[in-house]
């Protein structure tokens, strides 16, 4: 074999072997995905925030029944705890389980179709997470404010005064 040869099959192996710490990378990161959606649904069953603030927010209360319909019966109640107006905590839901909701007389978000209540533990606490607790205190005293000029919004604590940029919902 020339030194050329050999050069270009050095070249071709160290390749072979970035490629392959490549898929194994892509092979940790989906595992740790797994394992986070798993932790996320052991914990979904305890308390749907424990920290130390003095945030209580109940565990959402789901049935499924005859009609084929979801109900999240706490819905009202939850929707206040964060402190959150009912209609766009509907929004990001239907977005979510791309599906229609409504809310009944009573209060309750009813999704068409059916949904566990791990599915709906999940969706909310991804919700108060990316929309409504301060990542600086944890308090779930915030608002949402929208900034035209630059085009971006913001959760405010009014606890801390901490100001997060977000992706409009
Ligand atoms: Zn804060």
């Amino acid at each position: 074999m020339s030194e050329m040869g050999e050069m270009s099959e050095i070249i071709n192996q160290e390749q072979t072997k970035q490629e392959q710490e490549q898929a194994n990378q892509e092979i940790i990161t989906s595992y740790q995905d797994m394992l986070d959606n798993l932790y996320d649904i052991i914990n979904s069953n305890i308390n749907i925030i424990s920290d130390s603030t003095n945030n209580k927010v109940d565990t959402p209360n789901v049935i499924y029944d005859k009609t084929k319909r979801t109900y999240w019966n706490n819905y009202t109640i939850n929707c206040n705890q964060i402190n959150k107006d009912c209609e766009t905590v509907k929004k990001y839901s239907a977005n979510e389980f791309k599906n229609v909701c409504s809310i009944d007389k009573k209060g309750r978000l009813i999704i068409k179709g059916k949904y566990t209540d791990k599915m709906i533990i999940c969706t909310f606490k991804n919700y108060i997470n990316k929309y409504v607790q301060c990542s600086l205190c944890k308090s779930l005293q915030t608002n949402i404010i929208k900034d035209h000029d630059i085009r971006l919004n913001f959760i405010h604590c009014s606890n801390c005064n901490y100001k997060k940029a977000i992706k409009t919902i």
